[in-house]
């Protein structure tokens, strides 16, 4: 890590992010009780003592890089040292946390309670409450500069009460929560990476009716979902895109021309067989100048003091297209060359290839949808994210298999079997992360599993196993 590199004093930055409920801090407290013994291992051939001894980081030395990690359920966020993978520090945001005093200092509860709607802010006064007594705290991401880590803001998603909060980065404390109007549980997050994060993207992932007072209660054909550009810098609302199918996870482009979400429920199903029932669902591309135009010509409408441009299917306008991609896509990442997006098909056993220059003809030249799509390698059961190394290779997540499959994208594109190697990792992995993967600094040095079953891998505590991650040598 280069001391010199702009924005970023001293050291890099890692962002790795959690699913639902990833419990890095048993991990570090488990590595400490039983000697060391860490779940280092290698993704390149050389030795687990190899690997371990290059996870170490002996007293008196520090962790090469930060990662950032959701808690799910548990509302807060957390700073471990990489590749120690020790915990370094919590940070509470959607909880309340006595040994801070967030959420019972008047500071904490002003940060807490002044981004509420009115409406909630109703609801919870009628039962008792100033702020939600819970969060789920999801993916936590660090804003961009022209593609790389600037070191001022991380951001996350509350999934439970769709909220998103920032943790300011030179004092690693939130200084911002907002609840998002009209969407209905935020889940996939991503700040704008060109030029800079002037927006942070926020996915609504459950279906409501467009105007939800309480009046459409039982009609589907009602629903719809809404996709969220908040101004990053002052944390309000810049704009809502409303869409056919629900929302999952989102990406931007190294353009700033584009954002993208997978959509698994592009059925929009209200039960596990309707919204399985497709072969194909899609991924979204959100067009941002066009939808800044469309805001600018008043071509919107008002709810709940928000502007919403309608992108559903079928209203042939430039905000939105739907490319169709197998059986409930997941994970949404784009490649550090600037040119690949990799669309995880989590049941379908492929990761879809969008090569994103294609898409100004999908526009503007009516091109089919599909013709972006440029490689479709089948990688094994489950795949959920991908990572990258900025070497070509990804690394993509196969929660069925418990593995990681490690792929070359170019000769995926050329039509080439793809799979450099496959690891086991124990067991279940969603996320994952490599060292500024999501970012130009991608570097090839270590990976990270984010692991949702730890099954016989630690002492007995109950009917509930640990979570764990594992952290590999590249
Ligand atoms: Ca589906």
């Amino acid at each position: 890590m280069s001391d010199e590199r702009k924005g970023i004093s001293r050291r890099g930055m890692l962002g790795a992010t959690a699913g639902t409920a990833a419990l890095a801090g048993a991990f570090g407290g488990r590595a400490l009780m039983t000697g060391g013994a860490i779940g280092a291992a290698t993704l390149a051939g050389t030795t687990a003592a190899t690997a371990a001894e290059a996870t170490s980081v002996e007293p008196g030395q520090l962790d090469e890089y930060y990662g950032f990690w959701s808690s799910g359920q548990t509302g807060e966020m957390r700073i471990l040292g990489i590749p120690s993978m020790r915990e370094l520090m919590r940070v509470p945001v959607f909880n309340t946390d006595s040994a801070t005093g967030w959420g019972i200092t008047n500071e904490s509860k002003k940060i807490l309670t002044e981004g509420l709607t009115e409406k909630t802010r109703k609801f919870l006064a009628a039962n008792g409450l100033e702020f939600p007594r819970n969060g789920d705290l999801h993916h936590v991401h660090m804003s961009f500069t022209e593609g790389r880590y600037d070191g001022r803001f991380l951001f996350m998603n509350d999934k439970a009460n769709t909220r998103v909060a920032r943790v300011r980065c030179d004092v690693m404390k939130c200084d911002k929560i907002i609840e998002i109007p009209n969407a209905k549980g935020i889940h996939g997050l991503r700040p704008q990476k060109w030029p800079r994060t002037n927006y942070v993207f926020a996915n609504g992932e459950d279906e409501v009716p467009m105007v939800n007072d309480g009046k459409i209660l039982d009609d589907p054909s009602q629903y719809v979902n809404f996709y969220t550009a908040i101004n990053a810098d002052d944390m309000t609302i810049a704009w809502q895109v409303m869409v056919s199918g629900n929302l999952d996870n989102t990406d931007a482009d190294y353009d700033g021309k584009y954002a993208f979400s997978t959509s698994y429920n592009s059925e929009m199903g209200m039960n596990l067989a309707d919204m399985t029932a497709s072969d194909m669902d899609h991924v979204v591309v959100f067009n941002i100048a066009e939808i800044e135009k469309g805001i600018a010509a008043g071509d919107f409408v008002e709810l709940n003091g928000v502007k919403v441009i309608d992108g559903r299917k079928g209203q042939n306008k430039n905000y939105t297209r739907y490319i169709p991609i197998p059986n409930n896509p997941h994970g949404c990442n784009m490649a550090p060359d600037r040119i690949h997006l990799c669309i995880a098909g989590k049941l379908s056993p492929t990761v879809s290839v969008i090569d994103v220059r294609k898409i100004d003809d999908v526009f503007y030249k009516g091109a089919d949808p599909r013709s972006v799509v440029v490689a479709e390698p089948e990688l094994g059961l489950g795949p959920l994210h991908t990572a990258f190394d900025g070497q070509g290779r990804a690394y993509t997540t196969l929660f069925l298999d418990s593995q990681v499959v490690v792929w070359d994208i170019e000769k995926a594109v050329k039509g080439e079997d793809p799979i450099i190697t496959k690891a086991d990792v124990h067991y279940q992995p969603g996320h994952n992360s490599t060292a500024e993967g999501e970012t130009l600094d991608a570097s090839p040095k270590f990976y990270i599993s984010m692991n949702k079953f730890s099954k016989d891998r630690f002492l007995h505590v109950g009917p509930l196993k640990p979570e764990n991650e594992q952290v590999f040598l590249i």
